[in-house]
């Protein structure tokens, strides 16, 4: 499952990996710990790609993959909460734009799909890069657009759920601001996989996207 913020990802991808059984990874997750990581060590965006890249690497990141109760630990503390703060997502694009950060966060995403496909014999996974660079092989790929401002608002409701103010003005330029950063980086940047199935969210609840998905995994003869 891939897409930008804001279009349902999580919310679908962890429902329907509830759903079939399947184990759920969220990829963004592990970006916004290493990006933690960096900021714990005391850096910030006037910091040299490699000292980001020294940061980021030398962190433990671990995911869970209950998708009813999905895990992110960095360095052994749970950061679930933390990573979603401002500071982590004004700094998140930057940092997952360092090739070398990719590289070692796509063999560890590689190493839980792998895990994962024995133990349950499926994954939903969702990111930016899933279906082109992660998991090319994927049998069922997805791309979940929404219009900027269907999807700001959606931050903002999630945001305002999680206590985090912003208001919505705000929210759209920073889902403009990291769509931007996200699609024109030089390495992996977030565009739909030829094959992948384009499902546009505006008009759909998740509900309907979730039975849309259904639909299609049923129709691979995913399920068993
Ligand atoms: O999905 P989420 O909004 O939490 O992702 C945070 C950031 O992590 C994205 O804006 C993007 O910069 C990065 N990311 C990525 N590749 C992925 C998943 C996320 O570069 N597969």
């Amino acid at each position: 499952m891939d897409g930008p913020s804001g279009t349902g990802k999580s919310t679908v991808s962890r429902r329907l990996a509830a759903a079939v059984g399947a184990a759920y990874l969220d990829t963004g997750a592990t970006y916004r710990a290493a990006t933690l990581a960096a900021l714990r060590a005391g850096l910030d965006g006037s910091a040299s790609a490699e000292q980001l890249v020294a940061a980021a690497n030398g962190a433990c990141i671990e995911s869970g993959t209950d998708p009813d109760g999905p895990t992110i630990r960095l360095d052994g503390d749970d950061v679930a909460a933390e990573i979603r703060g401002g500071a982590v997502t004004a700094f998140v694009s930057a940092v997952s734009a360092l090739p070398e950060v990719r590289d070692r966060l796509v063999a560890a995403q590689r190493a839980v799909i792998t895990a994962a496909l024995a133990t349950h014999g499926g994954i939903v996974v969702e990111g930016r890069d899933i279906g082109t660079v992660v998991a090319p092989d994927a049998p069922l790929k997805v791309y979940l657009t929404a219009s900027d401002e269907v999807r700001a608002a959606r931050r903002g409701r999630q945001d305002a759920r999680a206590g985090r103010g912003g208001d919505v003005a705000t929210v759209l330029a920073d889902v403009r601001r990291r769509d931007r950063l996200d699609s024109t980086r030089a390495v992996s940047p977030l565009h739909r996989a030829t094959d992948a199935l384009l499902v546009d969210t505006d008009e759909l609840s998740a509900e309907a996207v979730l039975a849309e998905l259904l639909r299609l995994v049923s129709e691979r003869g995913l399920l068993s």
